[in-house]
């Protein structure tokens, strides 16, 4: 198995409440020429794992852009192209599960970093806040919190299902 990147969502999550200002580094996997809207490594992570998969997903129902839906196995997955960055999905989401700059528009090429590229990859954790993100080569460790996300990326959080990922 080919190297792959940790990244701890516990502990980014707690250097965003720490420094609201904080602009992450994102890794990606599809870089675009247009990088607008583009959906991150860490909304796909945080949809996947934090999501509570409320029933009624009320922020589905307040998203005035239609742009929230849930796939076959009831992950939120975001339209980027029909999202307005109204927010209103995250003052209603009753658990906090998403952060607000998944919203606002990337547009400093800089800071993504594709993970299909091994250099990209080493230099993502580099500058990622200390602690948060780095490279491995084990597998999953639910015992850890530890989730596979793709073949890329590993995930640590606390995960509300009980379900085995
Ligand atoms: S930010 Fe607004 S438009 Fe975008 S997904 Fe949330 S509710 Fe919908
Ligand atoms: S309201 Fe929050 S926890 Fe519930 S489905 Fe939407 S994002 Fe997930």
């Amino acid at each position: 198995m080919s190297r792959q990147i940790l990244i701890d969502m516990i502990k980014l999550r707690a250097a965003m409440v720490e420094n609201s200002a904080l602009e992450l580094p994102e890794a990606i996997f599809y870089p675009s020429v247009n990088m607008n809207g583009l959906k991150t490594i860490r909304e796909l992570a945080t949809f996947r794992f934090t999501c509570r998969k409320c029933e009624d997903a009320p922020c589905i129902s307040v998203c005035p852009a239609e742009a929230l839906e849930k796939d076959e196995d009831g992950v939120i997955t975001r339209y980027t192209n029909l999202c307005v960055s109204c927010k209103s999905c995250v003052t209603i989401c009753p658990f906090g599960t998403m952060m607000t700059d998944f919203f606002k528009h990337h547009r400093n090429r800089d800071l993504f970093y594709d993970l299909k590229d091994e250099k990209d990859m080493e230099r993502f954790v580099k500058v990622c806040p200390e602690g948060t993100v780095s490279l491995t080569d084990d597998d999953k460790l639910p015992d850890k919190n530890i989730y596979r996300l793709n073949e890329k990326v590993l995930v640590k959080d606390y995960l509300y299902s009980t379900e085995k990922q």
